[in-house]
């Protein structure tokens, strides 16, 4: 009895484990039973597995969580199938930022998160068609029509999918939100009071202002595409962290990146980290447009991040206990014993990859991070290529 209670599936033997949450940065065994976290901690009795996985010299973490993708593909335009990009970029959780909406979230549902091996979730787009007419040359803004704005719809639906949503979703800016976009904004607002869910709210050029947004924001929302280039910057002219911004996140309100293809600048990220002010969160607003460049995945996201001055450490911290959080889902994010088995391992290699931002300014890392598998509800998921990042591999790096 008391073999069969200390017994493991799995042994992952080794790693540099980082869990925020648990404040653990050590070389520590991880040991999995029935997809969960069974136990963490140092030598852990490898004659107590049925299996052991040598992950020395790897990072282990949290599964990874993107909070800002999408991956509603072939129903929309510019949706990413998600498994193979999870796979290469060790992700377990996916969650779609807004691609639908309360008219077409069931496919989203069926389609993709059953379809899929990654764990789906979803913030729920205010607008009634989610994001429904957006390519490389041609969008309408599904936020600039009040009619399509549907508190009751969004609620309902919400209601409706409750284990799989986590918030909602409104694009501000441009042609985005056009002339009407604090209106959108309040209606995301109220949907989210109603549903006690947080907004996650995409910023683009003004109208409405950095600002205009920021005040009206919760805490415990998100601003996506926090150190997008001006205009709409986090800083002014001079460099210096807009006043809203500080007063924002003193009242609680997460700063996530969603680099996107036109959302990040070195100039805004390395102002803000140079004041001390780094993001909350760290998503890839992964889609066809920027798969290939520039933002390619979150694993790419964060070492870009890391050129930039974030650590390691709190680089996990952001795409693990963070997000979980800020999606108030307790049980994801973080290796207590008990918590289901999602777990990403990477390695940080020498590589001198020429980052170029949204603008096309240019940094070169001196590394990259590098998936090495993943782990779904305890499941190994064996790593995905990644064709564009090897060829910068420091000599004598083995892939
Ligand atoms: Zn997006």
């Amino acid at each position: 009895m008391l073999a069969e209670a200390t017994s493991y599936d799995l042994l992952l033997k080794g790693g540099r484990v980082i869990d925020p949450r648990n404040g653990v940065d050590a070389i520590y065994d991880v040991a999995i039973r029935d997809g969960r976290i069974a136990a963490v901690g140092p030598a852990l009795d490898a004659r107590l597995a049925s299996s052991v996985r040598d992950v020395t010299a790897m990072v282990v973490t949290p599964g990874l969580i993107d909070l800002h993708t999408h991956i509603y593909h072939a129903a929309t335009h510019y949706g990413v199938e998600p498994d193979p990009v999870a796979r290469r970029s060790a992700v377990t959780t996916m969650v779609d930022a807004g691609s639908a909406g309360a008219g077409n979230f069931a496919g989203l549902r069926k389609f993709v998160a059953e379809a899929s091996r990654s764990r789906v979730l979803a913030y729920l787009n205010i607008s009634y068609p989610g994001i429904f007419a957006f390519d490389q040359d041609f969008m309408f803004g599904e936020a600039s029509v009040a009619g399509l704005l549907s508190v009751d719809r969004c609620v309902a639906v919400a209601e409706a999918n409750s284990d799989m949503v986590v918030g909602v979703k409104v694009r501000l800016g441009g042609g985005t939100s056009g002339e009407i976009g604090l209106l959108a904004l309040e209606r995301a607002v109220a949907a989210a009071e109603r549903l006690g869910l947080p907004v996650m709210t995409h910023i683009g050029k003004p109208p409405p202002s950095y600002a205009e947004i920021l005040e009206r924001l919760r805490p415990g929302d998100v601003l996506t595409h926090c150190f997008r280039p001006s205009p709409n910057a986090p800083v002014d002219d001079r460099g210096a962290i807009l006043p809203a911004v500080e007063q924002a996140r003193a009242r609680g309100v997460l700063f996530d990146i969603g680099h996107g293809m036109g959302a990040f600048g070195f100039e805004s990220a390395e102002a803000a980290l140079g004041a001390g002010f780094a993001p909350d969160i760290i998503s890839s607003d992964l889609h066809m447009l920027c798969v290939n460049g520039p933002a390619f995945d979150l694993l790419h996201t964060m070492s870009k991040l890391m050129t930039c001055g974030v650590g390691l450490a709190d680089a996990v911290a952001m795409t693990t206990d963070v997000p979980a959080r800020a999606m108030r889902r307790p049980d994801l994010g973080h290796l207590t014993p008990g918590a289901v088995a999602d777990i990403s391992l990477i390695d940080v290699v020498a590589a001198h990859f020429p980052f170029v931002d949204v603008a096309g300014r240019r940094r070169d890392s001196a590394y990259l991070l590098r998936p090495r598998g993943l782990l779904i509800g305890g499941e190994f998921v064996e790593p995905g290529p990644r064709a564009w990042e090897t060829p910068f591999y420091a000599e004598g790096v083995q892939p």
